[in-house]
């Protein structure tokens, strides 16, 4: 029998004997959760928008008007609610990056430069604080999913953060939220195992690095191949503790419904019925969708909304429902909001 099928009444030893993860301290059993699922929290964070690249760039706080007000209607039906984050500590930001990478940041900052030195991605006076108030909403969407206050989270943030890794960052990120995110559930929640999906058109390569040798966290990522950043080879599949949960799924540029939830029923699943995830985690990048000016995927809302069903599924079978989803890059501002949309309203049905 799954695990998940359990009867509310079972005890932590028949759970486990049934196959059952280990419960997670301060945990509410799944089976209670599910008896009245609370609306579905979306976290945001108004400083999100002290990050401004310049006027023409793609990236810009506009993107979180897109998505907020087209999941608005989803808050007035009752569907989801809003809490605000809280700023990520140095503490929380050092989970994933070195205290040199930070300074880096800070110095390129108050040296006025408009380009953060590491890599692609532009500067204001406020980028610092914008990216670890990003950071931050994802801590707090993982407190919150893992203490039971609601089933599952979607984070409204920029700027996107999956191609920053220790030391640098690149790709319009700052910090990696995500990634901070997991080892804030590893770390401070004791969570042993993290699945994260990664659907941006971009390979998530600083995730990918921050879990290279981890062993706790099975990273599954779509992408456009040949495209920015250039990682992302099926043959990229982790080290140590870490071999083969790196999986990798590169696909021409063209790609979309077919491919990907081809590749999402045949390899993502199994991969993760074996893994067994205690806590899902989604890069929700929607420059995958068709007509974003910065990728070459077909994909469209109902697809989206699919993907999303798979995904909460395993969430379902493994994880108690626990799943925290994280935009990402989304540069089309109609496609990217009706895309958020569609992917909130299915995390809000579960
Ligand atoms: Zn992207």
């Amino acid at each position: 029998m799954n695990p998940a099928d359990a009867p509310a009444r079972w005890t932590r030893r028949q759970l486990l004997a049934a196959g059952a993860a280990a419960p997670i301290v301060g945990l509410i059993p799944a089976a209670r959760a599910a008896a009245s699922p609370p609306a579905t929290l979306v976290v945001s964070d108004d400083s999100c928008r002290w990050h401004t690249p310049p006027e023409w760039h793609q990236e810009q706080a506009d993107r979180l008007d897109a998505v907020l007000t087209a999941i608005a209607p989803l808050a007035e039906a009752g569907r989801i609610r809003r809490q605000d984050g809280r700023p990520a500590t140095e503490a929380d930001l050092r989970l994933v990056h070195t205290g040199s990478y930070l300074n880096v940041v800070r110095r390129d900052i108050a040296e006025g430069s408009g380009e953060l030195s590491t890599g692609d991605t532009r500067l204001s006076a406020r980028s610092y604080e914008a990216s670890a108030a990003a950071a931050g909403c994802g801590i707090v969407a993982v407190d919150a999913v893992l203490a039971g206050r609601t089933r599952n989270a979607f984070c409204a943030v920029r700027p996107p953060g999956h191609h920053a890794s220790a030391q640098r960052g690149m790709g319009f990120g700052i910090f990696n939220t995500i990634a901070i995110a997991a080892r804030h559930a590893q770390r401070r929640h004791g969570v042993a195992r993290i699945l994260i999906i990664d659907w941006d058109v971009h390979h998530g390569n600083g995730t990918q690095a921050t879990f290279w040798t981890d062993g706790g966290v099975l990273f599954f990522d779509t992408h456009q191949h040949p495209w920015y950043p250039g990682t992302g080879m099926a043959g990229e599949t982790g080290e140590g503790p870490g071999a083969g949960l790196i999986v990798n799924r590169p696909l021409p540029e063209g790609s979309g419904r077919t491919e990907v939830l081809s590749l999402y029923r045949e390899s993502l699943v199994p991969a993760a019925d074996r893994f067994r995830p205690e806590l899902v985690l989604i890069s929700a990048g929607f420059d995958s969708r068709l007509g974003d000016p910065l990728g070459r995927f077909t994909l469209v809302e109902p697809d989206f909304a699919e993907m999303t069903r798979i995904v909460l599924d395993i969430a379902d079978r493994h994880a108690g429902g626990r799943c925290v989803s994280i935009l990402e890059g989304g540069y089309n501002l109609e496609g990217l909001g009706s895309a958020a949309a569609a992917h909130v309203t299915e995390l809000a049905r579960a």
